[in-house]
């Protein structure tokens, strides 16, 4: 049995992941959380439905906790096949009273979470991968980020402005591109994926207005955890296809 581990997961599209991975595949998922309770209530529903689900408290946001976490993994488990970096937010979207165009705080709020969260994590968890004899990495970007995207004024995307989000999602791309040369001579490969606008608690009116559930976005998060040996890394997909970075 393969292990895989979604960050972020007690809802949303990392819940979704974790559901699907564990149906497809013959993983063990770990629900990692930053609420406890709320793990441990999203793998129970998991074990509930007859998969193999543990739950884990880890904020990605404070390198004890993570350090911790993969300290359990090593101990329960001694691996890792699959992390998902899917833990990540949008405060701009909340944000009623933004002191700029760059909100240094919006800044330093996103990066934590969306970008030195994974980073963090990666760290961590880098030694367990490497026991796997197929790791993969998937990061959950966003099409958003796209830089080529953002500069095409006949994307849909190139009207948005949300900084410190867009560019968290540029900066986790840019760190997939890196990492997926660094781990070439090794099984490990890494993807970023933009699962579309999806029904979540990301954004307010996301529940109402997106067309994407979080099934259908597990979808393709699915596909890059299971990308086969002969598959490429360092990619960016969504459900489409390949997304310009
Ligand atoms: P949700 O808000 O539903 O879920 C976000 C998850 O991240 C929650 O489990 C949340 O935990 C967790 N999280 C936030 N901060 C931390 C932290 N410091 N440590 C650990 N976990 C944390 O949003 P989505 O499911 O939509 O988002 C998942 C990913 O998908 C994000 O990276 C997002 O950027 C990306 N994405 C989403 C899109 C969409 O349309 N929804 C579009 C493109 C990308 P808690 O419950 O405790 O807050």
């Amino acid at each position: 049995m393969k292990i895989a581990l979604v960050t972020g997961a007690n809802k949303g599209i990392g819940l979704a992941t974790a559901r699907r991975l564990g149906r497809e595949g013959d993983h063990h998922v770990v629900v990692a959380a930053r609420n406890a309770d709320a793990g441990a209530e999203a793998a129970g529903k998991l074990a509930a439905e007859g998969l193999h689900a543990t739950s884990l408290t880890m904020d990605v946001t404070d390198p004890a906790s993570v350090a911790a976490a993969a300290a359990q993994v090593a101990e329960r488990f001694g691996r890792l096949d699959v992390l998902v970096n899917n833990a990540g937010i949008l405060p701009e979207a909340t944000n009623t009273s933004p002191k700029e165009v760059l909100d240094l705080r919006m800044f330093e709020q996103t990066y934590a979470t969306n970008v030195l969260g994974p980073v963090a994590v990666v760290e961590a968890f880098l030694p367990l991968l490497r026991k796997s004899p197929a790791g993969r990495i998937v990061n959950v970007s966003s099409a958003v980020g796209s830089l080529a995207h953002q500069t095409d004024p006949d994307s849909p995307w190139y009207g948005m402005v949300v900084p410190a989000y867009q560019s968290s999602k540029a900066a986790l791309n840019a760190i997939t591109i890196v990492l997926a040369k660094a781990l070439a001579d090794t099984p490990i490969k890494v993807t970023s994926v933009c699962p579309g606008w999806v029904q979540t608690d990301l954004a307010p009116g996301n529940r109402e207005q997106a067309p994407v559930t979080p099934d259908e976005a597990a979808d393709v998060v699915h596909r890059a955890a299971t990308l086969d040996a002969a598959d490429p890394s360092g990619t960016f997909i969504d459900a489409a296809g390949p997304v310009r970075w």
